[in-house]
């Protein structure tokens, strides 16, 4: 049966690198293509990284009920549209989720069983490194993803379950397990 997957974790911690990995590994597994108000970064594509909405746009969405989720993140709007997984779900898919804390809360209310994985750092240190040598963000959005973090970090025992993102290869191993074992596949 399709399931949804919500994949959290704090910024910097490499879910966007593991979720990829994961949809190379796993058949049948679709990203959900979230909305935000986020300006969009060098080389994003609208409709393939985000669906990039004006404040005025998604607060509509927001009235209409679009959203299974929505969370207000380092001054921006994130939402997962119903249409994105519905539709999925609706051709077989399972799908995946790749949203922050707040969301990921949201989702478990109304989609009980929905499976959640937090992804850890092994030191809350590499964050900054990963922000700082990613050089997708100012030093002050930074600072601020960072502080959002600590908060992440704190909710982490809410998830039922815990990847730490020790090692690419080691946590994508997990990670495949964890979502195979979820889907009654075997072992890839
Ligand atoms: P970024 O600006 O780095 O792309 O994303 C910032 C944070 O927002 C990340 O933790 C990301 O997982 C989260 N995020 C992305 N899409 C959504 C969404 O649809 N809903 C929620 N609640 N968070 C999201």
């Amino acid at each position: 049966m399709a399931k949804v997957f919500v994949i959290t974790g704090p910024s910097g911690v490499g879910k966007g690198t593991l979720i990829k990995e994961l949809l190379q590994r796993v058949p049948d597994l679709e990203l959900s293509v979230s909305a935000t108000t986020r300006q969009p970064r060098e080389g994003e594509v609208d409709g393939r990284d985000y669906h990039f909405l004006s404040a005025a746009q998604f607060d509509r969405r927001i009235d209409d009920e679009d959203f299974l989720e929505f969370a207000t993140y380092s001054g921006n709007l994130y939402g997962t549209m119903r249409t994105e997984v519905e539709r999925r779900l609706a051709e077989g898919h399972s799908v995946v989720l790749e949203i922050e804390v707040q969301g990921a809360r949201q989702v478990r209310a109304a989609m009980r069983e929905s499976v959640q994985v937090f992804i850890a750092p092994p030191d809350p240190s590499v964050l900054r490194e990963r922000l700082d040598s990613r050089g997708t963000d100012a030093p002050h959005a930074i600072d601020a993803r960072l502080e959002v973090a600590s908060q992440e970090m704190a909710a982490q025992d809410e998830f039922a379950y815990r990847v730490v993102n020790d090692d690419l290869e080691h946590a994508s191993d997990e990670l495949e397990r964890i979502v195979r074992a979820e889907l009654g596949l075997s072992d890839g």
